[in-house]
């Protein structure tokens, strides 16, 4: 049995203040829902905050990013050193970092090993354009994504490890991917992969998420599917009862 998880990313959004207003406006609902992972990523700035709010909660909470190396002359970075006194989780190779950011398989596996090092837990972010999906290509660019960006792990770190299907034609488009298709990437596609990599119970054990375009609506006939075992929620995890309603379709 796979825990569910249902995991908010906030991307570039909230303040400090929104963000304790929003986590605050969330904690009746979540704070002591334990039978699924509730995660919760704000930018950088806002994890000192949401630590704060969710202490002795059940919410957790994760990063957006990250760099490989521990230190030094990086401007602009966040290694996994300071991220790993704040949150457990971090969102890594998520697909716009890499449309807009230019972060490659590699960069991925990087972060990757960097972030389990560290202990923490990689989201690792897969998907297909639209293009690829048009031109029948999901199968290979997720096949390959899997492998170059979990290259080289042992089973004991991918176990700690959850890969999000997130077809890039359904992020923010509020066109989801029907059930039944994600499933079958999930199922198909990633699934077997993990196996062959990871070893059968590895790979069995290990949580596949959903991601683009989950909404309350939506939210339960997705995680009905055998292989769907939680959800990566942008636009609806920025609202508290949207987020909320997700979460107990999880349950
Ligand atoms: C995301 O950015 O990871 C995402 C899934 O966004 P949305 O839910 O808004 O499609």
């Amino acid at each position: 049995m796979r825990k569910p998880m249902v995991a908010g990313n906030w991307k570039m959004n909230n303040s400090l203040y929104e963000t304790r207003d929003l986590i605050r406006k969330m904690l009746p609902d979540l704070q002591e829902i334990r039978d699924v992972d509730v995660v919760i990523c704000p930018p950088f700035v806002g994890l000192g905050v949401a630590v704060r709010e969710t202490a002795e909660t059940a919410i957790k909470l994760g990063a957006q990013n990250l760099h490989w190396q521990d230190k030094g002359a990086f401007t602009g970075e966040t290694s996994p050193l300071m991220l790993k006194d704040l949150c457990e989780y971090v969102i890594i190779g998520h697909s716009e970092r890499r449309a807009m950011f230019g972060e490659t398989d590699e960069s991925v596996n990087l972060k990757v090993k960097a972030a389990l090092a560290h202990n923490l837990q990689p989201i690792v972010c897969v998907g297909e354009t639209l293009e690829e999906n048009q031109t029948n290509q999901t199968e290979t660019v997720v096949s390959r994504m899997v492998r170059e960006g979990l290259k080289d792990l042992t089973s004991d770190q991918a176990e700690k490890l959850i890969v999000a299907y997130e077809p890039v034609w359904a992020i923010g488009t509020g066109l989801a991917a029907t059930p039944e298709g994600a499933n079958a990437v999930h199922k198909e596609v990633i699934r077997p992969i993990l196996r062959e990599m990871f070893g059968k119970k590895v790979g069995e054990e290990m949580r596949i998420l959903y991601g683009g375009s989950v909404t309350p609506a939506n939210a339960k006939e997705l995680f009905d599917q055998s292989d769907i075992d939680g959800g990566l929620v942008g636009g609806a995890s920025l609202k508290a009862d949207s987020f909320a309603a997700i979460v107990q379709a999880a349950r």
